[in-house]
């Protein structure tokens, strides 16, 4: 008899794949599960995207260390990414509260100021939600919705073997933070901002969306490794990666310089929230001229081929071995 299989070996993707092959086609859904934000036509002038991200309390983040103004900004932060990933704008917000009844009004007063305050950022708006009480942890759960021109939405499935791959921002830096508080060592300003205040890069990923740079695209939010595979699985193609091309932030590269194994941060860390995407070789002068527009540097990490598999040269020109790929919610 076969052992029957548990959520630790199915994983996360595994579950999520399981779930899709079960649902049927749908005439108005132009991309269902599998991407950043499901894609639906809406008329003449636009499509809808729509995603879903929970926060859950020990599991996405502890109070010991966590703000609650800091926590509603993220709880917009990250649902926002997942629009800027697909090349659109955020229009609306749902938020979902399952609250444990020992939390005090004040703290979740202070939740919605940030919560709202980083709508009101993203001229997004909060338009309804769901709130009951809880057994257990806090849960938010946030829905956010957006808007792309008809067809024009980046997919994750959309990169070519000679593609070239490029990064927004520094990566690195959230889990960098977040491994000095599981340390208990307070990060510094910094790097503590970026993992408890990431920012969505909005204003890119429009611009990316509009001007059809971007052959594929996805938000880091596992980790760079994670996410280049999922538009690798989606595309259909490999990559090879230079590692000293990756962007690291001056703190980051301090820390580096003491403890050189870190770099495995900026590899699989996850929570930067910084846009991975690919573009055709003769876009790279196009996107030299948006990075300066947008005020962010876009960085080229590597390229893609027809060769599967994702390949990390390192300075010495030999391969990089990175012990884990990102974040999986079932790994054992
Ligand atoms: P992201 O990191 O961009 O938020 P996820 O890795 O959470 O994306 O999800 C990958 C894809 O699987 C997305 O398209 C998401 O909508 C879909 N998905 C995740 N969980 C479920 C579920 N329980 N039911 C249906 N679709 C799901
Ligand atoms: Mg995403």
């Amino acid at each position: 008899m076969t052992k029957k299989q548990g959520l630790a070996e199915l994983g996360e993707f595994g579950l999520i794949e399981r779930i899709r092959r079960r649902v049927g086609e749908d005439s108005l859904l132009r991309l269902g599960i599998g991407d950043d934000c499901s894609v639906q036509a809406a008329g003449r002038d636009q499509d809808l995207l729509t995603s879903t991200d929970l926060l859950i309390e020990g599991v996405h983040f502890d109070l010991a260390w966590t703000a609650f103004d800091q926590l509603g900004a993220k709880s917009v932060a990250v649902n926002v990414s997942d629009i800027a990933a697909m090349g659109g704008t955020p229009r609306s917000l749902h938020l979902g509260l399952a609250i444990p009844p020992s939390l005090s009004i004040e703290n979740l007063d202070r939740f919605i100021q940030g919560f709202l305050m980083a709508a009101q950022d993203y001229k997004a708006v909060l338009a309804g939600g769901d709130t009951c009480r809880s057994s257990g942890p806090l849960v938010i759960a946030v829905t956010v919705q957006g808007e792309v021109a008809p067809g024009r939405a980046v997919a994750r499935s959309g990169a070519r073997s000679g593609d070239l791959v490029f990064v927004s921002g520094w990566l690195g830096d959230s889990a960098l933070a977040l491994r000095q508080l599981q340390g208990g060592t307070r990060p510094g300003d910094a790097l503590a901002q970026r993992f408890h205040c990431p920012q969505a890069r909005a204003l890119l990923g429009r611009r990316l969306g509009d001007s059809g740079l971007a052959s594929a695209m996805i938000d880091i939010s596992d980790g760079l490794v994670a996410d280049l595979g999922h538009i690798l699985e989606a595309s259909r193609c490999g990559a090879t990666l230079q590692l000293e091309a990756i962007p690291l932030s001056a703190p980051f590269r301090e820390h580096l310089c003491r403890n050189p194994e870190t770099i495995e941060l900026a590899l699989t860390g996850g929570e930067d929230y910084e846009l991975l995407f690919t573009a055709a070789s003769e876009s790279e002068r196009d996107i030299a001229i948006l990075a300066a527009e947008v005020g962010l540097p876009l960085t080229r990490i590597g390229s893609l081929s027809k060769e599967k598999g994702l390949r990390v040269i390192q300075e010495d020109g030999g391969l990089y071995r990175y012990r884990q790929k990102g974040f999986n919610h079932f790994a054992t």
